[in-house]
């Protein structure tokens, strides 16, 4: 019957930069891996005025084929540009949601159809759209699913308030909440490492794990696009939702079973098991004007996007604590910024000393160097490693920290999918174990809301650092409090 059903898939927001970049080269990759339905139409929908050719010429430009299937990529993008189409509206008018409906249909012929949609808008328009698609142009005989982007709101009650405004049109499994850090290769296999390792699993508590960091960084700033983030800043950016999610995944319970609600119900119990974030364990900065390499790069608030007066935190440091019997006093130490010296996300794990270790003298005073320390990298050059201690061969006793490493691109020669691939896939075939679920997204607002405020309210200043550097010294001090230090522990990283 799937086989033989219809697959409109409407882009909100066509006209966008996350349409071009991502959505639309997603769902041309799943087309030629033959992960579509046979009948499948895409629409873009956006106020901007575009034919239908224009909307190919457009999406065409970012198309891409992988490597290892460059052959007849030109015809697979001919076929499926044929089955892309355009119609400009307003997200606000009914009767124009009406007139993509009567376009799916045509397409669709009367067989069974399924729709999904793609909401690539500004978030003060979700609302208008889902009310006017799901009363206009949502299936009458088949499935119809939404599929949104953050921000879910700015705080517990603004995200609330979405929620329930979205659940007046469309009920809770046809919302898709996507947080593509989740659909990251890297952040999947988190679960297939711990849960199927024998060497791993036991080892997954406060009994063996001194601390766990969850780091992003960017190289770049904002350049001219800071509107959007102005209003959001890093904390509701990456922390509160990417870097808590993956921290969620980590460490929660054991789920009975793969299925998506299993999952689901632990990261919302591990989620409910933290203390809500204190002003004290979090450390805020923000990018200053700074020359390197002979270029001088603007700071934060030189940007014409952003207020001069911003107290925006481009960068944030901040310790977590999950008080149940597995994590009880291990800090989750989170770190995240933008104009930084490097550009990666990685989660790292750092575990205790040996007891009475043997070779402690070969470590001198700092035991520290003797930390087992497991790496994934989630980007760039997706990797595991654990660095372990190891003699270096020859008459001496000598010892050495060296890596046990799985560098993907060196075991695997499949490019590996962008995460809006999986993510979209997973939309259509109904998966929604990598979807936030609205109770978990409300147990990630308790953490981190009331200290947003606390901060907007305080107008805490954020501790400035030089574009291109490693970010406020405050990360380190925060950090210290903790006995922890970021990063590779003998800092040859
Ligand atoms: P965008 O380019 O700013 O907006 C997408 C489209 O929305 C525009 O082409 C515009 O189309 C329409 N629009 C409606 N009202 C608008 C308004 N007041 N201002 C600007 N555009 C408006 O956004 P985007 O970067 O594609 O991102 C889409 C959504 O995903 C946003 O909600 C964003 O927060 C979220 N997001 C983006 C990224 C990313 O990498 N870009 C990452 C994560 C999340 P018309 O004028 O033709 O109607």
């Amino acid at each position: 019957e799937q086989a033989e059903s219809n697959l409109s898939v409407t882009v909100v927001g066509a006209s966008g930069d996350l349409a071009k970049k991502k959505i639309f080269p997603a769902l041309f990759a799943l087309f030629y891996e033959d992960c579509l339905p046979q009948n499948f139409t895409i629409f873009g929908y956006a106020r901007t005025k575009m034919t239908d050719e224009e909307l190919r010429e457009m999406i065409s430009r970012t198309l891409t084929c992988r490597i290892d299937k460059r052959e007849n990529c030109g015809d697979k993008m001919e076929k499926f540009l044929e089955r892309c189409f355009y119609h400009s509206g307003q997200y606000n008018s009914e009767e124009h949601f009406a007139e993509l409906d009567s376009k799916m249909k045509q397409k669709e012929g009367g067989k069974v159809s399924n729709r999904l949609f793609y909401l690539s808008i500004p978030p003060d328009i979700f609302v208008d759209v889902v009310r006017c698609a799901s009363g206009k142009a949502s299936s009458k005989n088949g499935w119809t699913r939404v599929i949104v982007e953050k921000p879910f709101g700015r705080d517990a009650e603004s995200s609330g308030e979405l929620t329930r405004s979205l659940k007046q049109y469309l009920a809770e499994d046809q919302i898709f909440r996507i947080d593509h850090y989740l659909g990251k290769e890297l952040v999947e296999n988190l679960s297939v490492l711990r849960f199927s390792n024998l060497v791993f699993e036991p080892l997954w508590s406060r009994n063996y794990i001194r601390n766990v960091q969850f780091i992003f960084s960017e190289d770049f700033g904002t350049e001219g696009r800071g509107g959007y983030f102005d209003n959001y800043g890093i904390i509701r950016d990456i922390m509160q939702n990417h870097l808590l999610q993956i921290l969620a995944l980590f460490a929660m319970e054991t789920p009975v079973s793969l299925d998506a609600e299993d999952i689901r119900n632990e990261k919302v119990k591990v989620l409910r098991s933290m203390r809500r974030l204190r002003l004290e364990d979090v450390v805020i900065g923000q990018y200053k004007r700074n020359s390197k390499d002979g270029k001088t790069h603007l700071g934060y608030t030189e940007d014409p996007t952003v207020p001069n007066d911003s107290l925006t935190p481009t960068f944030a440091a901040a310790a977590l604590f999950i008080d149940n019997a597995r994590w009880d006093g291990v800090p989750f130490l989170m770190k995240a910024g933008k104009a930084l010296n490097t550009r990666r996300a990685e989660i790292r794990v750092q575990f205790r000393h040996v007891p009475g270790n043997l070779y402690k003298r070969n470590f001198g005073t700092d035991l520290d160097k003797a930390t087992n320390e497991l790496v994934l990298r989630v980007q760039p050059d997706e990797a595991i490693y654990l660095k372990i201690n190891n003699k270096i061969p020859g008459l001496g006793m000598r010892l050495d920290r060296s890596d046990l490493n799985l560098l993907y691109s060196a075991r695997y020669s499949k490019e590996i999918p962008d995460a809006y691939e999986r993510l979209l896939l997973d939309a259509i075939e109904g998966e929604r174990r990598l979807f936030i679920r609205s109770d978990e997204l409300d147990a990630a607002w308790s953490i981190f809301t009331p200290l947003l405020k606390e901060l907007e309210a305080k107008k805490i200043a954020p501790e400035l650092y030089p574009y291109g550097s490693r970010g406020p010294v405050g990360a380190h001090y925060l950090a210290a409090n903790y006995n922890v230090r970021w990063g590779d522990l003998t800092g040859d990283d």
